[in-house]
């Protein structure tokens, strides 16, 4: 059995946040299970990828609390996580006269919230600021941003496993033993779905950062008082050349009882231009993490995008993908339940954040920050208690991880930078849609495996953008199958698109 002081489920941008607060000090052993085979699977890789400056939330609410904290400030961040950051501003456009008091309403609560540069703007202002005619008015918020969360959640993690933390993939927790306070805290019981084998790890704190399973998780505790909704949304995505034309984030007036903030248009960071999310409840009986994308919807989607941008050219559309809310209200009840992020009354040493829907990814460094707290508090007691002197395990000792978050973002290459690629002729070029190198992907392979995370295309993409260009794949993914084959010996049969179900090659033709 692992011991650690402090044990995470999920890697997340939550749970990475967490690990990294906690294990700043370096006086705590602490792990994240996680059962994917890399971190920025679940909802942290599948979102708009706005900063959010705050004036979605209501007045005193942690949401409003931990979303400007998130925004304010987040400059350093992007700068000591070492990955690309735009403080864009963003439009909540009103296109009609019943939608103006609502327009009103969401600057007062932002001014409640602290929100700084926030500004109502009317049709020849917007008009002049967009470059075309939409809308009679619009809220203007310039602290919101834009960021990619696959380099941001990855890079949370990394900084984590530097300062010692230990991530172990792979592995889904199935049960949980509480010892109590008195005794050895709780004992976790996780399928490695690798290897097929039951591990178990004991910890004194107990982090449930599950995402859309935490309820799962606080169920094998004996709690069933939080049940998650799960609410799918969907996008487009599409080519750079269309984002040109649109440089901010543009949304409608949120619709109160949807539960999202509307169809919107967004920048990304890389330069496409995003159209979603839609907002539809699974049944209890659909899968929870049903990431499919349906005809409907996307008709849906291309409709609204061209209300907030009548020139929008659909034939642009690279790709489509979706992500899930975890939201703690139903469909019936409507809009926002706060995140619930608190130590928990009836199981001492459990913490627990459920709920962490939209602006989870904002608020998860200061998210981070509360959690640790929490963990410390707990574990400073414990040892005045004397109880446990167990701290920094000879195991997390040893095991320290030896990549340093200092690679920057390795992402594609600018036109100037392609062409000098191009002329030295000593790196080769292997995905040209996005103007990623061969070295850039064998270091993102070789990162991966440091972190402990299990290789697949997935996380060559989240890290490098390798297969995220126009053609999606269609030229390159093979050349990377045959690169890592050549230069780092898989096996191409073990190899996996984005999970344990989705091996690249079911066997082969010619033998
Ligand atoms: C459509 C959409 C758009 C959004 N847009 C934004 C935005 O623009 N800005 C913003 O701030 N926020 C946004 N959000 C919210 C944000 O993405 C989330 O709040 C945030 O990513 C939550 O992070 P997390 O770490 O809690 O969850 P996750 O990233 O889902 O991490 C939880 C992890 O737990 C793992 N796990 C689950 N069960 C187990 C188990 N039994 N054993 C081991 N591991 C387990 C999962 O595999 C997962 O990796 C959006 C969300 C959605 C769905």
């Amino acid at each position: 059995m692992r011991q650690f002081d402090v044990l995470i489920i999920g890697a997340g941008a939550v749970g990475n946040a967490i690990a990294r607060e906690i294990s700043k000090n370096n006086m705590f052993s602490i792990a994240v299970l996680e059962k994917e085979p890399d971190t920025a699977f679940g909802i942290s890789g599948r979102n708009s990828g706005v900063l959010h400056s705050g004036f979605n939330n209501k007045p005193g609410s942690l949401m409003a609390k931990l979303c400007v904290q998130g925004s304010e400030g987040f400059e350093r961040e992007a700068e000591a996580l070492r990955i690309p950051f735009k403080r864009t501003g963003k439009l909540v456009i009103s296109r009609y006269e019943e939608d103006l008091e609502r327009l009103h309403k969401l600057k007062e609560q932002g001014d409640a919230n602290g929100v700084r540069e926030l500004r109502i703007l009317y049709r020849k202002e917007l008009a002049k600021l967009l470059g075309y005619e939409t809308g009679i008015a619009a809220l203007w918020s310039g602290m919101t941003g834009i960021f990619d969360p696959f380099l941001y959640t990855v890079a949370l993690a990394e900084t984590a496993a530097t300062q010692g933390t230990q991530f172990f993939f792979g592995r889904q927790v199935s049960g949980i033993v509480n010892k109590g306070t008195s005794e050895e805290g709780f004992v976790i019981t996780a399928e490695n779905l690798s290897s097929g084998l039951q591990e178990t790890y004991q910890a004194d704190v107990l982090i449930n950062s599950a995402g859309l399973s935490a309820d799962v998780i606080n169920r094998m505790l004996g709690l069933n008082d939080y049940s998650i909704f799960p609410c799918r949304g969907e996008y487009h995505i599409l080519d750079k050349n269309l984002s040109k034309e649109l440089k901010i984030p543009v949304y409608p007036v949120p619709n109160e009882r949807e539960g999202g903030l509307g169809v919107h248009l967004t920048p990304t960071i890389h330069g496409n231009l995003m159209i979603g999310p839609s907002a539809e409840y699974l049944s209890r009986e659909q899968e929870r993490e049903d990431y499919s994308v349906t005809h409907d919807v996307m008709e849906q989607l291309s409709d609204e995008g061209t209300n907030l941008f009548p020139g929008l050219d659909l034939g642009g559309c690279i790709r489509s993908f979706s992500g899930i809310r975890p939201k703690l209200l139903s469909e019936e009840e409507g809009g926002y339940a706060d995140f619930v992020i608190e130590k928990c009354e009836q199981v001492p040493g459990y913490i627990r954040l459920i709920g962490i829907e939209s602006p989870g990814l904002t608020s998860s460094i200061p998210i981070g920050k509360m959690v640790a707290e929490m963990a410390q508090e707990i574990l400073n007691r414990n040892r005045n208690m004397d109880r446990s002197n167990h701290y920094r395990t000879q195991e997390s000792q040893e095991k320290k991880y030896s990549g340093e978050h200092g690679h920057s973002y390795e992402r594609g290459h600018n036109k100037t930078e392609l062409s000098q690629i191009q002329k030295q002729g000593d790196q080769k070029m292997l995905c040209r849609c996005e103007g990623i190198t061969e070295e850039a992907v064998l270091s993102a392979y070789d990162r991966i495996l440091e972190l402990g995370a299990i290789p697949t295309i997935k996380g060559l993409k989240s890290r490098t953008r390798v297969t995220m260009g126009n053609c999606q794949g269609s030229f390159c993914s093979l050349n990377i199958v045959e690169l890592l084959q050549d230069k780092r010996l898989i096996d191409p049969m073990q190899l996996m698109w984005n999970g344990f179900e989705s091996r690249m090659f079911e066997g082969r033709v010619r033998g």
